[in-house]
């Protein structure tokens, strides 16, 4: 179960964050996942919440931004979203296609005090 690494990496950067700007405590925590990751949302949350206990963070909700995955057409210059990972345009059916978004695995913004 690797949510479990990324909700302690997440709960690590959470904390420094606060401490260099002399928080006292952690109130949220807004993590962007990119569908590329393929991460479980019920297992992030869990393990964000039993690594919690007993941190600064031991009393913050966990917002879960899930950003889809999109990509771009290098042919025809078609935007969409995608279903899978190895993809081909819906409307030319060229495989060049960009990822654009999806890819995401970062805290977007903590709420502290
Ligand atoms: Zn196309």
């Amino acid at each position: 179960m690797h949510e479990t690494g990324i909700a302690q990496s997440i709960l690590d950067i959470a904390i420094k964050t606060a401490l260099e700007n002399g928080a006292k405590k952690i109130n949220n925590v807004a993590v962007k996942v990119g569908k590329m990751n393929a991460i479980d949302e019920a297992s992030l949350r869990f393990a964000f919440d039993a690594l919690k206990e007993e941190t600064m963070a031991a009393n913050a909700t966990f917002e879960y931004i899930d950003v889809p995955l999109t990509g771009k057409c290098e042919e025809c210059g078609y935007e969409s979203e995608l279903e899978g990972y190895f993809v081909l345009c819906p409307k030319c059916s060229s495989g060049r296609v960009t990822i654009l978004t999806g890819n995401e695995l970062e805290i977007a913004y903590i709420d502290i005090e």
